[in-house]
């Protein structure tokens, strides 16, 4: 089982995720705004300008990123539930209790090793 010393650190390591993620968030959506005004200021010939690509590509990248976040905000949201509802820890395939140092390295892993395997996760 987890120690309570050990639990207190992965709630405080879940709310850190969270914040940081929140603030990737924040800080992807500013780099979309601006973004959006650069291209807007040359919005005509976007097809034949190879700035317009660039800028495109930017784009791409940055809303990839910004979901990547935003899942794992919602992972996060997931992790902080099943903490309230007492079963944050406890692998949801064999009940058995995920190891402290997995749960360090992945505070939102729903299975333990051996199960995540199994499950190709
Ligand atoms: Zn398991």
């Amino acid at each position: 089982m987890t120690s309570a010393a050990g639990r207190a650190e992965l709630r405080a390591l879940l709310d850190e995720l969270h914040a940081s993620a929140t603030a990737r968030v924040a800080s992807i959506d500013a780099t979309l705004a601006e973004l959006r005004a650069d291209r807007g200021a040359d919005v005509a010939d976007d097809e034949h300008d190879p700035e317009g690509v660039t800028l495109s590509g930017e784009w791409a990248r940055a809303v990839g990123l910004e979901e990547a976040a935003r899942r794992e905000i919602s992972e996060i949201d997931d992790a902080v539930k099943r903490w309230e509802d007492g079963t944050y820890g406890v692998c949801i395939d064999c009940g058995r209790g995920i190891p402290i140092a997995r749960l360090r390295a992945r505070p939102f892993a729903t299975r333990c090793v051996s199960c995540a395997e199994k499950a190709g996760a």
